[in-house]
């Protein structure tokens, strides 16, 4: 088998990757390890960026996402008792966020895709990235319990944090930056009306709560605890009860409702450099991961794809190579610029082990400050809605 640009992973960076480069022409194949119905059902991110929603616009991607996703201009930020309303579109020229489950995202692209005559090659699981430094990389895949080759011009890994790609580049070429933060976030899909129009961002003694939302049936909440607790020992009781205490607020109250999801994500920032190795090129969690506070893995793993299919169109149109050399280092501006900025969301709303009364103090004065201030919540806000330019 033969094509231009070898994908592996049908996440949103392979997916997305495939669109842009059908838009001009150049030729790919999807490889992914799992089948269909597994990747379109996957529960992951929900909070797209301005610049995500304005990519699927320009790809003629957003048709449903224009019907069914929930355009935020503003989250609320809830501590000490009290609400404060951050007004993302009024800080920064009237971008927002939209809420639109990653599942869905992933449906819209595959069925787009396919429709177009795409090829995507389900329960097919890359083994290794041979010839990397070649003009004639391969990936070899296994489907049906056959061993298969896939050469290509380029290969492009977009397999996500567990994927193979990253490791045909040898250790002594890359440089890892690694942060385990002492918390994980217990996240849970329930069949109820959000209590919130908007995001709420809680911090609280007990530690940190998310109530965000998938549709207007649909709540997504998380809850701040130790990265090693096991999901068996948190009941439904014990969950809600939780998520109660954090967000209380006099005058509002969350509604529950059956959970039909449930998982336990460490918070984690990785970052592997470079992003490429000879014609293997790296994109969205397979070279860097970042807590998910900041709601940015999904919005990153696209701002990558965007970069690295320019740079292939420009190599296929010119053979100039200059913006593929330098794939890396243009990628890597925008997820340091991300990187802090999650690190920062990170320990700003949440509690750890060995936070104090003093820790305590000084979380609830940084708090009041970026409500109080223009300038700070300006900060937050053109950070949260994604900048422009990093
Ligand atoms: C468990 C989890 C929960 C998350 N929750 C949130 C959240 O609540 N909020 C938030 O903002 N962000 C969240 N994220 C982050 C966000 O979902 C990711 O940043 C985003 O999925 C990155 O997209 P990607 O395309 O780079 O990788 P992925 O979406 O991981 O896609 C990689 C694809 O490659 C496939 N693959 C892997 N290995 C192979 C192989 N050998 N051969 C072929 N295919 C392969 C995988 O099956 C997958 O489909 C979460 C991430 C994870 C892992």
């Amino acid at each position: 088998m033969r094509t231009q640009v070898a994908i592996v992973g049908a996440g949103p960076a392979g997916l997305v990757l495939a669109h842009l480069l059908a838009r001009t022409g150049i030729e790919s194949v999807v490889i992914e390890s799992r089948d269909r119905d597994y990747v379109e059902r996957r529960i992951r991110a929900g909070v797209l960026e301005q610049g995500t929603v304005d990519l699927l616009h320009e790809l003629g991607l957003d048709e449903r996402l224009r019907r069914e996703g929930m355009v935020h201009r503003g989250i609320e930020l809830r501590f000490d008792g009290e609400r404060h309303r951050i007004p993302l579109s009024d800080l920064t020229g009237g971008r927002a966020i939209t809420v639109y489950g990653q599942q869905e995202v992933v449906k819209d692209l595959i069925k787009a895709r396919l429709e177009a005559g795409g090829q995507i090659l389900f329960e097919a699981e890359a083994a290794s990235v041979e010839q990397p430094v070649s003009d004639r990389p391969v990936v070899r895949f296994r489907q049906s319990g056959e061993l298969y080759d896939l050469e290509c011009d380029f290969v492009a890994g977009c397999d996500g944090s567990h994927g193979v790609c990253l490791g045909a580049i040898p250790a002594n070429s890359l440089t890892v930056y690694q942060k385990d933060y002492p918390v994980a976030w217990l996240g849970i899909l329930a069949e109820v009306a959000p209590s919130t129009e908007e995001l709420i961002y809680a911090y609280h003694e007990r530690g940190f709560a998310l109530h965000s939302m998938r549709t207007p049936h649909l709540s997504r909440l998380y809850l701040q605890c130790r990265p090693d607790e096991r999901l068996e020992d948190w009941s439904d009781r014990r969950i809600w009860d939780e998520l109660q205490r954090r967000f209380a607020l006099e005058g509002w109250s969350l509604a529950e409702g059956p959970i039909i999801d449930r998982s336990i994500t460490p918070m984690r920032s990785v970052i592997h450099e470079p992003m490429q190795y000879g014609r293997l090129l790296l994109a969205g969690d397979a070279a860097h991961i970042v807590p998910a506070t900041g709601a940015k893995g999904l919005n990153l793993a696209v701002s990558d794809v965007r970069v690295l299919a320019d740079a292939l169109a420009e190599w296929y149109r010119t053979g100039d190579d200059s913006l593929l050399d330098a794939y890396s280092q243009t990628c890597l501006r925008r997820v340091w610029r991300v990187e802090h900025f999650s690190w920062w969301m990170t320990s700003l709303v949440h509690r750890f082990d060995e936070d104090g009364p003093f820790e305590h103090q000084l979380h609830l004065a940084h708090l009041r400050y970026l409500c109080g201030s223009t300038a700070a919540s300006t900060s937050l806000a053109e950070n949260y809605v994604g900048l422009e330019t990093a």
